[in-house]
């Protein structure tokens, strides 16, 4: 017998195992990176981050966790844990003085959950967090699956009240006359674009066009994967609205980000 022997599937069995205790032994954590207004610099919004640290693996990543919960049927159970989580943590930053949005990355299969608009509205009454401060990410993918239930469990988060964005813009096949049909308020930009848009021209002509069209239709822009300041002074210039990265900050701990 050898590790390597090991077949992909025991190794996923034991991690959902793993995975299983993580969760009852509250060994799950999120961390919040936060987004400014490139123009005033003010921070106006923070995503939460999934992080699991394992004692025998070590971090795991946080797609390889949510891999893990969609195999082993638990990935509500996950999102929940996280949504619940991100709301009670935005109303505390709320109470110490940050009034920021908090933003939470849902997987595809969690829009086909019926109860997901009701368990949302019952956590934003829990923690008395302001509907408009939660923003749910959900991504291109997601929406292509199914998309009648989908749109319905859409136009539902919509009317409780909490902002929609789509991440990782621009790697998908969203059309753009689907992605003009959606209740959209925020467009994430994908990192691969931002990252190195001043070395690449093509992609600073995507960064741009993808600012126009989603200001054209009304919808806010977040470039994700920002890391040199010189990329920050360009997206001002091209009018982006938010802006996320290690420039202006790794993904911290609750009380670090409200340091
Ligand atoms: P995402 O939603 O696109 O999140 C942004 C990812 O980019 C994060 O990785 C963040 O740490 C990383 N990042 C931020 N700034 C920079 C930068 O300047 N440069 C580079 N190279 N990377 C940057 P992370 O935390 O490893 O998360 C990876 C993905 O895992 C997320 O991508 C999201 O799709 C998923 N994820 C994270 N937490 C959750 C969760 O609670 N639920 C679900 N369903 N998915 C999650
Ligand atoms: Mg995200
Ligand atoms: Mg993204």
């Amino acid at each position: 017998y050898s590790e390597q022997q090991e077949s992909p599937h025991v190794q996923l069995l034991l991690y959902e195992s793993k995975l299983r205790a993580a969760i009852d032994q509250g060994r799950l954590e999120l961390v919040y990176q936060p987004q400014f207004d490139p123009r005033t610099r003010n921070i106006v919004a923070a995503e939460a981050l999934l992080r699991w640290d394992d004692s025998e693996f070590g971090a795991v990543t946080p797609y390889k966790a949510i891999a893990v919960a969609e195999s082993a049927g638990l990935v509500n159970e996950v999102t929940w844990w996280v949504l619940n989580n991100a709301m009670r943590q935005g109303a505390a930053f709320r109470a110490q003085g940050l009034d920021i949005g908090v933003s939470v990355n849902l997987s595809p299969n969690n829009l086909r959950e019926p109860d997901l608009p009701d368990f949302i509205d019952r956590g934003l009454r829990t923690w008395d967090l302001p509907a408009d401060r939660l923003i749910i990410e959900i991504t291109e993918t997601a929406v292509l699956g199914a998309p009648e239930l989908v749109a319905e469990t859409l136009q539902r988060l919509k009317r409780i009240g909490v902002r929609l964005s789509i991440d990782d813009f621009g790697t998908g096949y969203s059309s753009m006359s689907y992605l003009a049909t959606m209740p959209l308020d925020e467009m994430k930009i994908d990192l691969s674009f931002v990252r190195d848009m001043l070395d690449v021209p093509q992609h600073e002509r995507i960064v741009r066009s993808m600012i126009e069209l989603a200001h054209s239709l009304g919808i806010a822009v977040v470039a994700e994967g920002v890391e040199q300041e010189a990329v920050a002074e360009r997206l001002a210039v091209l009018g982006c609205d938010r802006i996320q990265g290690y420039y202006v900050s790794l993904p911290l701990t609750a009380a670090d980000l409200v340091a």
